[in-house]
């Protein structure tokens, strides 16, 4: 999402007559698009932007600008402005798509300038993206969430869920289509409920008729909430010929006097159902996951709930988090905050988890042929690399420049995660 939202913030400079530039001495523009999301993501966007300091005595031309879900927060982009004086923009999600403005009224003063919008602004189309990810494209379909999870922020950073007209998202898709690009990810917090606040469309609609777009390409789509995966959708991603075979389907944890305490609106045995019919529709899916240890109160107990789910299900992968206390969130004024050697304890255990169970479904891929959409060369590996489409990674070698290209690779070795494979 937020990479995304830089490819925006990219596109209405590159509109400017900006180019990028890899070295941060020869840039006449920074701009930090932040996240708030973990403590540790805000520390180190602190700590990046405290080192530009320097950089701006040398060059006092150079604009420094900072947005995101980070600086949504009133009370920080105050501190911000204070503790760093030579940041010259400041922003928030909010009016991210109005960047340009702010950028062109700071080229004519001399003054920062500090804009944080209070409110959502309705959806503003047609900002122009400066596309890093070929040959992937990310299209937003929802801004916001409605979904109030204790431990989050976004709700309070990104308001409240807007979905794109289904027409607008479509046409971007083909375009993005016509000029090249193989996959398609859509995005959004919950994918899933794209279309209630529209009439008559919903996300099985939008899944059918961004299928029917001609050409060879792949369909992604993150994130999807539990509640909200009806038998209907996963129909819809069945019978796509173009949806990829895998589902990111975040628990969080697996214990429902938790869930319940995370106002996540579902219990362990919806999940567990949810994933049936997931396995009836598409028997080959490769499912994902986020995990969160360390909520309030979670004991021992709780967290071997979690394990135990982890292992039934079977997941294709999972991101794990320790939870972080959000300023403002309803988590935040619990009792019972668990110690971090606890919370490290537990992530270390889960990881180990399911490291193995990726090293045994790694074994399954060996001396077979996947379908392979080339995206990227490793320099360091001196190989190519892409994904299949349970979205798992293989690397393999070419003389020939394949990014962007479908190859069928043969898997020769299977390590963790990854595999690596010959071009047949
Ligand atoms: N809308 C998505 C998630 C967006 S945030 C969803 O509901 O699944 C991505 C992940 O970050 C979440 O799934 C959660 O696991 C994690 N996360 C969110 N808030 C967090 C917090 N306060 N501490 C730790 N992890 C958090
Ligand atoms: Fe946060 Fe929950 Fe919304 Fe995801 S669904 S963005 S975790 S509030």
């Amino acid at each position: 999402m937020n990479l995304h939202e830089s490819e925006k913030i990219g596109g209405i400079l590159s509109a400017r007559g900006y180019v990028a530039t890899e070295n941060e001495e020869n840039a006449d523009v920074i701009v930090f698009n932040t996240c708030c999301i973990r403590e540790n993501a805000e520390d180190r966007a602190e700590g990046n932007i405290g080192a530009l300091k320097k950089l701006k005595a040398k060059n006092r031309d150079l604009i420094i600008a900072v947005g995101g879900c980070m600086t949504q927060q009133k009370d920080f982009a105050e501190k911000l402005h204070k503790t760093f004086p030579f940041v010259d923009i400041i922003f928030g999600t909010h009016n991210l798509e109005n960047f340009g403005t702010l950028f062109d009224r700071k080229l004519s003063q001399k003054k920062s300038v500090i804009e944080v919008l209070p409110k959502e602004e309705t959806i503003v189309e047609g900002t122009p993206k400066f596309r890093t990810s070929y040959p992937n494209a990310w299209v937003n379909i929802t801004y916001g969430c409605n979904n109030f999870c204790t431990y989050c922020i976004v709700p309070y950073v990104r308001g409240r869920e807007r979905s794109r007209k289904l027409e607008d998202i479509v046409s971007e898709c083909k375009e993005l289509i016509a000029e090249g690009y193989k996959e398609i990810t859509l995005l959004g917090q919950n994918v899933n409920s794209y279309g209630n606040d529209l009439e008559n469309v919903d996300f099985a609609t939008l899944i059918t008729e961004i299928s029917k777009i001609e050409g060879k390409f792949r369909l992604r789509f993150m994130t999807n909430h539990p509640k909200d995966l009806t038998e209907k959708l996963v129909k819809a991603i069945a019978e796509s010929d173009k949806t990829c075979r895998s589902v990111h389907l975040p628990v969080q944890a697996g214990a429902n006097r938790i869930l319940k305490l995370m106002n996540r609106k579902y219990t362990r045995e919806d999940y567990f159902q949810k994933v049936e019919i997931l396995r009836k529709y598409i028997p080959d899916v490769a499912i994902t996951t986020d995990i969160m240890v360390g909520f309030p109160t979670e004991t021992e107990e709780d967290f071997l709930d979690t394990v135990d789910l982890v292992k039934r299900v079977g997941f294709s992968g999972a991101f794990t988090f320790i939870y972080s206390k959000r300023k403002g969130t309803p988590a935040e004024k619990m009792d019972g905050q668990i110690d971090e050697q606890i919370s490290k304890d537990r992530i270390m255990r889960l990881i180990d988890l399911q490291n193995n169970t990726n090293r045994e479904q790694s074994k399954e891929y060996l001396n077979k042929t996947v379908e392979i959409l080339c995206e990227d060369f490793d320099e360091k590996k001196k190989m190519y690399l892409g994904r299949d489409t349970y979205g798992r990674m293989a690397y393999f070698k070419s003389d020939k420049n394949l990014i962007g290209e479908f190859v069928n690779v043969k898997i020769t070795k299977t390590g963790g995660i990854s595999l690596l494979g010959e071009i047949v």
